[in-house]
Formats: structure tokens, sequence, C-alpha cells
């Protein structure tokens, strides 16, 4: 290209642009809730009290004279009050984590997250320590200006107060937790002189900083990116479900007001637009925008938006228990619980009660009396006096009950076939006990049945309870 007589280049010098770091990291801003009181905070405090007075009292509940729920890893037995378990009775273990999958599917379905409000374990401890940093530290603002203040005396006095009741709550709940896989008392005992083992050590430890860190720090972070359920428990909820709902038709238009104003003419709804209802909540979010995935259904914000209705002189409600399809359709609370009876929720709840009936029908049927038949490999068939063969097994004998039980043992399968040494055995309660049998069976009957292995049955009974009798199969070995 000719450049045009007269015309005067002018270069712009072109700067490269300087590489900017872009930090795909937010940093975590730490969350002050303020404190709430009112009927649903009475209700979580209950469900506090009851499952920390069962979790922390029931390894001290003595019963039968040893601790009334106790899973001995190291005896493999488990006691549950009554019941003495075994390894072969996993299948309960499996009917309770069956049950408790679908009394979840059923409460989310009806009341969306109950469990996580009231009685999960990261709740209720998230809300024991927030009560102790309150008694500590004071309330959201006095928190918020001690720790954005410099450090004094009187913050890390306050701090280290703080931190040494968390510590003392995490590692009691820890020593308690590992008192439900060993003998608390003995544990007790052992703290004084420092004589636990190394996996008590371990466990007790590993669960005490793990609350200490999950409530005390982490919160509701476990919540939102840690815990499965937040993630799936939307595939439970539909638009019947009961959930913690802001009106917005009742409180939008928001704004600031006084107690007389007329909201028709100030064109204004209920909501005051005070944000005491995200001032409270635990995991930081705004129930005005929507449901969230974050919303733990703690109910906090019910009660802080009730108390501003209260003062307000508004009717309590602008924030409560409502479902989706009520708040679209203008529905009473009345026509919203009719909405309880849907398919779904009879179809998680007859599965709930069909389980648990069969759960509980075959707990009371269980045998007290479990068998297991080995047969002694070593000593596979040998001849004996008078031309009778001998088959030798090991017979393990599970009492399942809390007294010393006799059992007389019989065989039978192959005419004549009868025990040669032991035919009654005693067995400890809650004790197994391993007992070796020798089965003999006459020549003639021998050779009538033929070389190889032949079905035989034992039949095992208990001389102190006409009820308790269990048969086990086995083969006997005649030799070529
Ligand atoms: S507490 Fe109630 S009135 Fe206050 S901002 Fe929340 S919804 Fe509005
Ligand atoms: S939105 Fe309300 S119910 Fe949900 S977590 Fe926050 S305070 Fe609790």
């Amino acid at each position: 290209m000719t450049k045009p007589v007269g015309a005067t280049a002018r270069v712009i010098p072109i700067k490269a642009a300087e590489p900017a770091l872009v930090s795909l990291y937010e940093k975590q801003k730490k969350i002050y809730p303020r404190s709430v009181h009112g009927w649903f905070a009475r209700w979580r405090w209950v469900m506090v009290w009851l499952t920390q007075i069962v979790f922390y009292g029931l390894p001290w509940l003595p019963w039968n004279g040893r601790q009334a729920v106790l899973f001995d890893l190291s005896a493999r037995r488990f006691y549950i009050f009554d019941l003495v378990l075994y390894p072969q009775d996993f299948i309960y273990l499996t009917g309770i984590l069956i049950l408790s999958a679908y009394a979840l599917f059923f409460f989310t379905a009806v009341g969306g997250r109950l469990w996580c409000g009231y009685a999960c374990p990261q709740t209720v401890y998230t809300e024991i320590f927030l009560w102790i940093e309150r008694r500590i530290e004071g309330e959201r603002g006095a928190r918020m200006k001690l720790d954005a203040g410099p450090w004094s005396w009187q913050k890390f006095g306050r701090k280290t107060a703080k931190h040494a009741v968390w510590l003392t709550i995490g590692l009691w709940t820890g020593f308690t937790f590992v008192g439900y896989f060993t003998p608390i008392q003995t544990m007790w005992q052992q703290a004084f002189t420092l004589g636990f083992g190394p996996w008590e050590w371990f466990w007790v430890n590993f669960y005490g900083l793990a609350t200490y860190g999950n409530a005390g720090f982490l919160r509701e972070q476990v919540c939102k990116y840690m815990c499965p359920y937040a993630r799936f428990q939307s595939a439970m909820f539909d638009r019947d479900t009961m959930i913690v709902s802001y009106d917005a038709a009742r409180g939008d238009p928001r704004g600031t007001r006084g107690r007389n104003t007329d909201l028709a003419a100030a064109n204004l709804g209920h909501c005051i637009d005070c944000e005491l209802c995200v001032q409270v909540c635990p995991v930081g979010i705004d129930i005005r925008n929507g449901l969230q995935y974050e919303c733990i259904a703690c109910t906090a914000c019910i009660d802080a938006c009730d108390g501003v209705m209260d003062k307000m002189k508004y009717p309590r409600g602008l924030i409560r228990y409502a479902t989706q399809n009520g708040l679209d359709r203008k529905w009473s609370s009345q026509q919203m619980m009719r909405r309880v009876f849907r398919p779904r929720v009879l179809i998680y709840g007859s599965v709930l009660i069909a389980i648990s009936a069969a759960f509980v029908v075959s707990l009371s049927l269980r045998h007290t009396l479990k068998v297991d038949v080995v047969r002694d490999r070593t000593t596979l068939a040998r001849l004996v006096d008078n031309g009778r063969i001998e088959n030798l097994y090991r017979l393990q004998l599970m009492n399942a009950t809390e007294q010393t039980q006799r059992y007389r043992v019989s065989v039978e399968g192959i005419a004549g076939a009868a025990l040669a040494n032991t035919t009654e055995v005693e067995v400890a309660p809650a004790q197994a006990r391993w007992v070796t049998v020798a089965v003999q069976v006459p020549p003639e009957s021998a050779q009538a049945a033929g070389a190889g292995a032949h079905p035989i049955r034992f039949h095992i009974a208990s001389l102190t309870d006409a009820r308790t009798a269990v048969s086990e199969k086995s083969t006997f070995v005649v030799p070529r």
C-alpha cells in the first residue's frame, strides 16, 4: 500500500498485557450466626439433650452384669440389652441399615431435611459448640469485633478458654464413642493410669479431634461440601414436601417501614428487610432466595422471622414450613397437610412398616443357639473297633443367651450312626465353644451306603430350654 503524500506516520507503542494471576480459590467467609429463641429453637434443644443423654449415657448403663450396649469386636459379640449377636447375625445389621435408609426417605419426602435440622451429629455438636462460643465470646456482634480486633490478653484468654472447652468435649465424645466398642468402665480406670491400648488411643483422639474440627471450625462446610445426603436429598423431595420456605407472595415487595405504615399505600409486603433471617442462618444463606441445597432446615430463620412479625404485629409464618405447590397455589396449612398422604409417601411408608415388621418378627424368632460344623479334614475317615467307620467333626456351639446352657448333640442320616464320645456340652453365657465329636457308623450300614460322601445331620438341642434346637448338615465319608 502506498503512503499518501504529506501524511505523517504515528507509531503507537503496543504494550504487552501484564500476566495476571487469577485465583479460582475463594476464601471461606466465617459465619457468625446470631442466637435465636422460639418454638423451633426449643425443639432443637430438646433434641440436643435427648441425643446427647442417649449417646453419653448408654455405655454407662449396666445390664445383666455387663454393659447394656457393647460392640465387642475382639470377642466378636454385640450386646444390645438382652440381645447377644454374633457375626452370623450380620443380617440384622443389614436390616437396621435398610430400615434407616427407608426412614430417611420417608421423613425427607414428608418434611424435608428433618434429620439434618434436628438429629444429625454435625448439627447437634455445632449447636453445642456455638452455645459455648456465645457464652465465652459473646453474641454475634461481640464475636465479630473480637475476631477483627488485634490480639490482646483478653482475646487470648477467651480464645484459649473456648478451645479448651471444645477440646474437652471433643475428647470426651471420642472416649464415649470408643466406650461402645471397649468396656467403658475399664477404659475409665485405664484413663487414670494412661493404660489405654494403641487402638483406644488412636480412636479416642481421632474421634475427639474430628468432633473438635467439624463442630468448631468446619461447621456448615461439612453439610455443604462433605455430606453426601445434601447432594441426593433433592431426589426425595417433590413439590408437596414440607420445607422451610419464605412466602414471597406475602413478603414482597420488601422494605423498611414504621409499624403503622399503610402497606398498600407504600406498596410493601410483610418483609421489613431486617435480614435477621440471614443473620441467624448457620449456613449463611438467604432463605428469601428460595429453596437452596445448603439449607439444613434448622428452622432458625422461622423463629427469627416470627419474632419480627410479632413486633410488627403481622401474622406469623412469613417464613414457615410449606410446600412449593402450597405457596404457588396459596393453599392453607390443612390443604398442604392433606398432600402428605401422596403415593410417594405411602410407598415409602408401607415399605418401612413392612421391613420394620419383618425385622421385629425375625428378631423375636431368632435362635439363641448357633452352630457351625466343620469336618476334620486331617482325619478323613478311619476304621475303629468292631469294624466301625469313624469320622471326626469340629462343632462350634454359640450360646447367645445370658445363662449357661447344656446342649445334647445327636446325629442321623445313616442307619446306626451315633456319637462315640461327647453327647452333652455345656456352654457359658454369651460364649462360643469348640468341641470335637466322633461319629461312628456300623460296618453293615457303611457297606449298604457304599464308598463316598453321604449326607448326615447333627441335631443340637438345649436341655434347659426346650424351644432351642438347631440342626446342621454335614457329610460322612465311607472310605473304599
Ligand atoms: S426476618 Fe423476616 S422480615 Fe426480616 S428479612 Fe427475614 S423474612 Fe424479612
Ligand atoms: S435457611 Fe433457615 S432453615 Fe435453612 S439453614 Fe438457614 S436458618 Fe436454617
